[in-house]
């Protein structure tokens, strides 16, 4: 039995699969934090998928945001979740002896969303086996922006771990600063904190709010105009997202999640009719598509305790089939 995590700043999901492939256990915990609390959430987590299954794990594979040392279970500036530098695999290793993969969310959601996708999902012996869409991205879009790439069924992680992290690329040199010391990054325009910061109103989900009064008509002009231009930015980001990950990868698919995505239509229909924008002009661009290849995570989806899960397949301990 496969065990994967997802551990955040407030909860830790856990899923856990059988030898087909097949989630056959879910639970979601709150996530205490700091080094110790880390560790002990995932402990917690699971025994608990453990208990409701009846089984054991065979290996762990967690999710978690901040950086992976590469080729390590080293977690580095995992803000979130207060921890600075931490061997989770060593430790949760040691403790379970069983073998364990931790990677960066947003590359573990990325396999998951693959694997999701193809809904495809092969019974095989006691190997858990994913057959897993080529040329895949997905493009999170929450506090802040960053994106993973599946290609040849596999996560693509660059030399030293960064690729996909094009939140960080500058998209309008004349655009808002953005925290890592650039200007109008895709992250600066169309990440939830950023977009908080420069919209200024307190709210719950500000990115929401800013595009209720962008459609609003009982607020004044200026507030109103103000929101829309914010609206015009996370649009014109996610767009530039898209399109750079296309044209980089040329994915088959590029998968939103994250929190903006509960927007659903209201996010992704002016995100699809900029795309085809830029195709007016370009007939090159306009031959690739790239509004077609957007899609949303479905809603709740346990898309990066999923890819966890199947992380040790996937580095190549055991064969995973490109479908
Ligand atoms: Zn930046």
């Amino acid at each position: 039995m496969r065990v994967g995590l997802d551990v955040g700043g407030t909860k830790t999901e856990a899923v856990a699969l059988d030898g087909a492939g097949t989630v056959i256990a879910r639970v979601r915990r709150p996530t205490a934090l700091g080094p110790d609390g880390v560790i002990a959430s995932i402990h917690a987590a699971v025994d608990e998928v453990s208990a409701r299954t009846g089984g054991r794990a065979t290996s762990v594979g967690i999710g978690m945001p901040g950086q992976i040392v590469p080729g390590s279970g080293i977690i580095s500036h995992a803000v979130n979740l207060g921890v600075r530098s931490l061997d989770v695999a060593a430790v949760v290793g040691t403790a379970l002896g069983v073998p364990v993969d931790v990677e960066n969310d947003v590359k573990a959601a990325a396999l998951g969303a693959a694997v999701l996708r193809s809904a495809v999902v092969p019974a095989t012996t006691a190997t858990a086996t994913a057959t897993v869409t080529p040329g895949l991205a997905y493009l999170n879009l929450g506090t802040g922006v960053a994106a993973g790439l599946v290609t040849g069924g596999a996560l693509w992680r660059g030399s030293r771990g960064a690729a996909g992290e094009i939140g960080h690329l500058s998209v309008d040199p004349a655009g808002p600063r953005c925290r890592c010391g650039q200007r109008g990054c895709i992250e600066a325009l169309a990440g939830g904190r950023a977009v908080a910061e420069r919209w200024g109103r307190p709210a719950v989900l500000p990115v929401a709010d800013v595009f209720d009064c962008a459609d609003g008509t009982d607020l004044d002009g200026p507030v109103r105009a103000r929101a829309r231009e914010l609206r015009e930015d996370v649009v014109r980001g996610v767009a530039a997202a898209v399109r750079v990950l296309v044209l980089t990868a040329d994915v088959d698919v590029v998968v939103l999640g994250g929190g903006l995505t509960a927007l659903g239509d209201r996010l992704v229909a002016p995100v699809r009719a900029a795309l085809r924008r830029s195709g007016e002009t370009s007939p090159f661009l306009r031959s690739l598509h790239l509004d077609e290849r957007i899609e949303l995570l479905p809603a709740g989806s346990p898309a990066a305790a999923l890819g966890a899960a199947l992380l040790g397949a996937e580095r190549g301990e055991e064969v995973l089939t490109v479908g």
